[in-house]
């Protein structure tokens, strides 16, 4: 059985100063998992990156600022301003792989289990520059931090490892760190993504994500492409302003029994996109990997990356009331598109 990738398409009509009829198309996606609808439209948009490059010198001017005021995680501050666990969740304070670094986040705590995780001791990294080594230590120290959690009562099965990385994306500081969040509940979208999982299994007695992947792989407009057992494509319906990408971690394994294959199969997709971004003109971005949750196989893993900007020339967001208040993703630039572009990185 296909799934149903539905759309309804619309048109948008107004005269030009001049009085010249323009007409454009609009479409209404509907997720074929979660019946979340999105809007998809091809205008002159600042955001279709055609009418507004970002400013070139804007990494760098951030980079040089951040330097100004001074990094709490370059190495020697780190050891002055990393907070510690307590010794019942882990003696050493600090969890350590590589040169990866997991601490208790200081004052946000969006779940009961925050924690941050920084990747290494350059404090500048430019997207292209992450290698598979450094990602894959990171979410080594990720992984220990998680099966901590989930020792201690009540739990924590619910977990993402989230990235902000420079200030149009939310991210404070520039040093290359993530944040781990953990614990008993899900977010929402976690939780929407999980009990759509959960009722397409009940209904039709198969995994939703298999499925998707095989009805992906056979239209060829939206499958970029497989990293070892990652499946990357681009969302039939976007949630970014420009666009963003969805990798799914095949089999249902949990972020805490993957093993240091998985993690690389998964570096390895991210750093290819990563460096898209950058090859785009682009900057910033959100990462969000959700774990599949242990004894639920109905959800696997799902790790999903946005490209985000400020544009010139006063430097607007691409977070609007869509996003903050309605709830309603719209995006100029149709996922086929990226998708075939994004190909020519995966072959
Ligand atoms: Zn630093």
């Amino acid at each position: 059985m296909s799934l149903d990738f539905k759309k309804e398409e619309f048109t948008v009509e107004y005269l030009t100063p001049q009085g010249e009829k323009q007409v454009f198309p609009l479409e209404l996606r509907t997720d074929p998992l979660t019946g979340d609808t999105g809007t998809v439209f091809r205008t002159p948009s600042p955001f279709a990156s055609l009418r507004y490059r970002p400013d070139p010198e804007a990494a760098s001017a951030l980079v040089q600022r951040s330097v100004e005021l001074g990094c709490p995680f370059c190495s020697d501050s780190l050891e002055k301003t990393a907070t510690r666990f307590p010794a019942e969740f882990w003696p050493e304070g600090i969890i350590a792989r590589g040169q990866a670094r997991v601490f208790p986040n200081r004052d946000l705590f969006h779940t009961p289990y925050s924690a941050v995780l920084i990747l290494g001791t350059e404090h500048y990294v430019e997207p292209r520059g992450f290698t598979p080594e450094v990602l894959v230590a990171g979410l080594e120290a990720a992984q220990i931090y998680f099966r901590q959690a989930d020792r201690n009562p009540p739990g924590a099965p619910y977990q993402t490892v989230n990235w902000n990385y420079f200030p149009p994306a939310g991210g404070s500081i520039i040093h290359p760190h993530l944040q781990l969040l953990a614990g008993a509940f899900p977010t929402n979208r976690y939780r929407r993504l999980l009990e759509a999982s959960r009722a397409y299994e009940r209904e039709h007695g198969t995994n939703y994500w298999s499925r998707l992947i095989a009805a992906e792989k056979a239209l060829g407009e939206r499958y970029i492409g497989h990293t070892g057992t990652v499946c990357w494509l681009s969302p039939f319906v976007p949630r970014g302003r420009m666009w963003d990408v969805m990798g799914i971690v095949e089999g249902g394994i949990t972020l805490g029994a993957s093993s240091a294959q998985h993690l690389k199969d998964l570096a390895v997709g991210i750093i290819k996109i990563l460096a898209f971004i950058q090859d785009q003109g682009q900057f910033s971005f959100n990462l969000s990997l959700f774990s599949a949750v242990a004894g639920d196989g109905s959800v696997w893993g799902l790790c999903h990356i946005m490209p985000r900007t400020t544009t010139p020339p006063i430097g607007m967001s691409d977070c609007s009331y869509l996003d903050t208040l309605l709830a309603h993703a719209s995006t100029a630039i149709f996922p086929e598109q990226i998708a075939q572009e994004l190909r020519e990185y995966f072959r």
